[in-house]
């Protein structure tokens, strides 16, 4: 299969060419001809596999086919929101690349940066908007953008988008765009809030899936290394050196875990960064191009903050914690082996994560092989201890609030507020739904 059977306008293969894609991935092969044909679609698509060609590229064909001479300022007319400002720039990136050859304009939005600057780019007329949905809203407030000619809407990782407490952001949004359009939704995991968001928004979808959900990349190999809670910074610098990794993503529960971690790497002679919510998008962005060039050897990540990172043949992940949420265990080793390359996940687990490692095992639907290094075998007197989950009981610290600084700055959604200040009573009656997605939102803002 080729680009070139797909259907698409030759513009488009010459960039695809120059990014030196020699046929598209399975998802796109999918994707691409329904996209071209118009249906809503609703994708089951991990991270890695190529989805944001897959709906980029048909995307840009349809915009050009669809092309009007137009009086006045262009209408913007296909909308990707998405949960963070890292996948926004990324995606944006993509938009850039493959519609290097059309002249479509297109302009990315996310929090966290002055807004003035993309007022300017907005009132000049886009096609093609890439947000957050946050920073968006304050846009339509301030009147620099018109929702009401949308004809394309995809939502990107929407599931993310959902666990970040975005629902009433995005069904504003939604309230403003065109009942009449074409609606892309790509999410790696689906729970029956997705499917929920899906049924009153997509006009009878194409469901397609690459990969089974929630299943993890087959190029991954994943492995489990238990050691105690205590020894796991020694082993993951001795990991480190013997094998002489040169890129390691690792992730940490908190933005406090991960600062610390990386100090403490730092102090071990080896180059660290960290990225979380806490960091200003400057830092962010700093951390993330000197890691991507080789001149930091570990980037130290919270689950939000590394969200949509595409680094090219990143070949090691690392889970010095399990995550809360296992599914978060799927997008976090899904930031290697990606596009048919192989990737190396493995797990530092002590005593404790014990039942996170279950939860995980039991959604990828089998069991991750264990090994245990010499040296650092798990001391079997220690108990487990439950996991410090949250702001209440973040080792100690007292008053550790979590950030006012997510993706969308000054915008927190509503339900987010409410659901810290609810967060201490809630954890405690576990149990019934509403306290546990509550607390799954407020994870993913400490997280952050
Ligand atoms: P995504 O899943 O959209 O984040 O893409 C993951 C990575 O795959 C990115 O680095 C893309 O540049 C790359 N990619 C996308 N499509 C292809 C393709 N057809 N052939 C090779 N690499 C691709």
């Amino acid at each position: 299969m080729s680009f070139e059977k797909l259907g698409l306008m030759t513009e488009l293969h010459r960039a695809v060419a120059e990014k030196g894609y020699q046929q598209p991935t399975p998802i796109q092969q999918q994707a691409i001809p329904l996209i071209l044909n118009g249906r809503d679609i609703m994708g089951g698509a991990q991270t890695g596999t190529g989805k944001t060609a897959g709906f980029t590229l048909p995307m840009l064909h349809r915009l050009m086919a669809s092309t009007r001479p137009q009086k006045g300022r262009r209408p913007l007319r296909a909308l990707v929101l998405t949960p963070t400002r890292e996948l926004a720039a990324q995606v944006y990136e993509s938009v850039r690349d493959y519609g290097k050859y059309l002249p479509l304009r297109a302009t990315v939005v996310y929090g966290g940066v002055s807004i003035n600057p993309q007022k300017q780019k907005l009132v000049k007329g886009v096609d093609i908007l890439v947000a957050t949905p946050g920073r968006l809203l304050d846009h339509v407030g301030q009147r620099s953008v018109n929702l009401s000619q949308v004809d394309i809407l995809v939502l990107d990782e929407a599931d993310r988008m959902l666990d970040m407490g975005f629902i009433h952001d995005i069904r504003k949004v939604l309230a403003l765009l065109p009942k009449n359009k074409q609606t892309l939704l790509f999410s790696a995991t689906f729970s029956s809030a997705i499917k929920k968001l899906a049924n009153g928004l997509l006009k009878s979808p194409t469901l397609i899936e690459v990969a089974g959900r929630n299943t993890t990349a087959e190029q991954v190999t994943q492995v489990i290394h238990p050691v105690d809670k205590t020894r796991k910074r020694e082993l993951l610098s001795l990991l480190i050196g013997k094998n002489n990794w040169q890129q390691v993503l690792v992730f940490t529960r908190t933005k406090h875990g991960a600062n610390r971690l990386s100090k403490q790497l730092i102090s071990d002679g080896i180059s660290a960064a960290a990225i979380h919510g806490n960091k200003s998008q400057g830092a962010r962005t700093r951390a993330l191009a000197e890691f991507k060039k080789g001149d930091v050897r570990v980037l130290v990540a919270t689950d939000i903050a590394a969200r949509g990172i595409d680094i090219d043949h990143l070949p090691h992940v690392v889970n010095f914690e399990l995550p809360n949420v296992a599914e978060d265990y799927v997008h976090r080793i899904g930031r290697t082996g990606r596009a048919g390359n192989q990737g190396e996940a493995m797990s530092l687990v002590c005593v404790d994560e014990h039942k996170l490692l279950k939860d995980i095992e039991r959604l990828i639907k089998r069991d991750i092989p264990q090994c245990i290094i010499e040296d650092f075998e798990p001391d079997p007197s220690i108990k487990a201890e439950p996991i410090t989950r949250g702001r209440n009981n973040n080792r100690g610290r007292s008053n550790n609030r979590p950030s006012s600084s997510n993706d969308n700055k000054g915008r927190r959604p509503k339900s987010k507020r409410s659901a810290s200040s609810n967060y201490a009573s809630s954890a405690q009656t576990s149990g019934n739904r509403r306290s546990k997605s509550r607390r799954h939102r407020n994870h993913a803002q400490q997280a952050a």
